[in-house]
């Protein structure tokens, strides 16, 4: 039986002696014939290159789209989130790594299977769908099946992707096409240390977000903040100086509280080392900053950057306060807020 998880890829090169190109990521991995790529999940069957996951779902949820996170994004909004398997990074830290670090299981009847007639059934048949994101592992390399999915469905849902962003830019460029239109994009830090350690290239994500942001793609960034590895100040000075330099003061930017996981045995973050890290970008000139994986904390919520007054309360990922006007402006200070598309509280309620 033919396995169904085995589609030719979008992006690659054929060179001599049957050897292929991948061009999915900015790893642009050279494949010899019969190999996998760095990531595990693309294979060069008889010199063409094909991904050996398609449709093959790992992770299967319907999630609020502040869960991402994406707080200025669909507020209140409820995302199909969807997963495979692999990665192109080797973080020692990954938070996901139970998918992230292992290929697609070997028989394609031990796998999950969602066809694109079913992704658009699902969405048609369950109102309070507004939107898909694919997340849990690296979503770039699903690209043909992410990119098919977009492409199928309406265009009134939304489409995001939460990513490490090091993606080719041909990649970039074939999912804007198919109407990617939010990015939440996670950072491991910024030093040539840690781009050492990962073998990866800090500036290309910077390159993609930029390109993202100038092509009209909601982007919010993500740091994951590391004790003794991510977090001196100097870091987070630099990491502000970037984002205002490729995107926007009013880009919001997340700085999320690190637990122990896969090989990384550095106790979690303190909450006072967030709060510290959080006032150093609020001090360098960032609007919409955010603590999360902190439950209850304040600083998941939205104030207004010039009044402080609070606009949007959250708690366990949900909205539960809202304060604003309908032309989306701090009720006390008349300030505009870009959190898109806005609606009260008690609108959702009557909604739903
Ligand atoms: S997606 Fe990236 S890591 Fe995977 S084979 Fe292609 S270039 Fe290599």
């Amino acid at each position: 039986m033919t396995d169904p998880r085995i589609k030719e890829a979008y992006l690659y090169k054929k060179l001599d002696d049957s050897k292929v190109q991948c061009l999915t990521c900015n790893r642009f991995c050279i494949i010899e014939k019969g190999e996998l790529g760095y990531c595990k999940v693309r294979a060069n069957y008889e010199g063409k290159l094909y991904s050996i996951e398609y449709s093959d779902i790992s992770s299967y949820n319907l999630n609020p789209i502040e869960k991402k996170p994406a707080y200025h994004y669909y507020p209140t909004s409820t995302a199909l989130t969807l997963g495979s398997w692999g990665c192109n990074f080797p973080c020692e830290f990954c938070q996901n790594f139970e998918i992230s670090k292992r290929p697609p299981p070997q028989d394609f009847l031990n796998s999950s299977l969602l066809s694109i007639e079913r992704v658009i059934e699902t969405i048609r048949t369950n109102p309070s769908i507004q939107g898909i994101s694919f997340s849990f592992n690296e979503p770039t390399l699903s690209l043909e099946y992410t990119v098919d999915v977009f492409k199928n469905i309406d265009p009134t849902y939304y489409k995001h992707y939460v990513t490490n962003g090091y993606m080719s830019p041909y990649a970039l460029d074939l999912l804007i096409d198919a109407g990617m239109n939010g990015m939440t994009v996670s950072f491991k830090g910024i030093s040539e240390k840690i781009e050492h350690n990962l073998d990866v290239k800090f500036e290309k994500i910077w390159k993609n977000v930029k390109s993202a942001y100038q092509s009209g793609v909601h982007i919010e960034i993500v740091y994951l903040v590391i004790p003794e590895f991510n977090d001196e100040e100097e870091q987070i000075i630099e990491f502000v100086e970037k984002i205002k330099q490729n995107l926007s003061i009013y880009t919001p930017v997340h700085f999320i509280r690190y637990f122990p996981h896969y090989l990384f045995e550095i106790p979690a973050t303190p909450i006072d080392t967030l709060q510290k890290v959080h006032s150093i970008a609020k001090n360098e000139g960032l609007k919409y900053v955010y603590l999360g994986n902190v439950p209850g904390h304040p600083l998941q919520n939205t104030f207004c950057p010039i009044c402080s007054e609070l606009l949007v309360k959250r708690d366990l990922m949900s909205v539960t306060y809202t304060n604003m006007t309908v032309d989306l402006k701090c009720p006390n200070c008349l300030e505009e807020i870009p959190i898109y598309p806005y609606r009260r509280v008690n609108e959702i309620k009557n909604k739903n």
